[in-house]
């Protein structure tokens, strides 16, 4: 596995960071954060798995209508590392047109289940317009449920203008991510970030890889 195709952090000369949910969309969470984006007049990217899209269709609408992004987060969260190389190009492609059929936008980032995918993988992916998408905060390690204050405190060692930043709005219990982000959101914005989609990161750094 290459690292250099994976971006993690963009260049950027004004404090722009982004928010990203992986999993989504959920019934449950992907509400509460849209609630706290809103309140906020702040943009996130949710990174949907095309299995879960089908089940809710209406809410995949709802955040698109609201401005946020989505990416693609492939169909049935694989290690995309594992699969032959159809299976991979089905779970890029499935998920693109599920997206495409539901919100009428076709996904311009996608992030690989796990951070794990092979040069196969990624020449594939990259080859279809996507930008590889990581995040600087792993160690907050929202997934795992380590406590409100620990995803906060390993999220703000690690944000710079420019970040990308993971969390999980799907699989599980993840009412501590939404208070850690409820918590985040307030303080960055008052550190004078804006919080935007991955794809306004992209244009705001148009030409300078990270
Ligand atoms: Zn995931």
């Amino acid at each position: 596995m290459s690292n250099i195709s994976i971006v993690d952090q963009f260049v950027a000369r004004e404090k722009v960071v982004a928010f990203t949910f992986d999993d989504g969309p959920n019934p449950v969470y992907t509400h509460q954060l849209l609630d706290i984006f809103r309140q906020a007049s702040s943009k996130a990217t949710f990174y949907m798995i095309g299995n879960q899209i089908e089940q809710h269709r209406e809410l995949v609408r709802t955040v698109v209508s609201e401005g946020h992004e989505i990416g693609n987060h492939t169909y049935t969260h694989p290690y995309m590392s594992r699969l032959c190389e159809q299976e991979c190009i089905n779970e890029v492609v499935w998920t693109e047109e599920l997206i495409i059929e539901t919100v009428g936008v076709k996904p311009q980032t996608f992030r690989p289940p796990y951070f794990d995918y092979n040069e196969q993988a990624a020449q594939f992916i990259r080859s279809r317009g996507y930008t590889i998408v990581g995040a600087v905060n792993g160690e907050a390690m929202d997934w795992e449920q380590p406590g409100v204050q620990h995803i906060v405190d390993k999220t703000k060692e690690k944000v710079s203008p420019g970040s990308v930043l993971l969390f999980h709005d799907g699989f599980g219990d993840r009412s501590q991510t939404v208070e850690a982000v409820r918590i985040l959101v307030r303080e960055l914005l008052a550190e004078g970030y804006r919080l935007v989609t991955v794809s306004d990161l992209i244009g705001l750094s148009a030409g300078e890889g990270a």
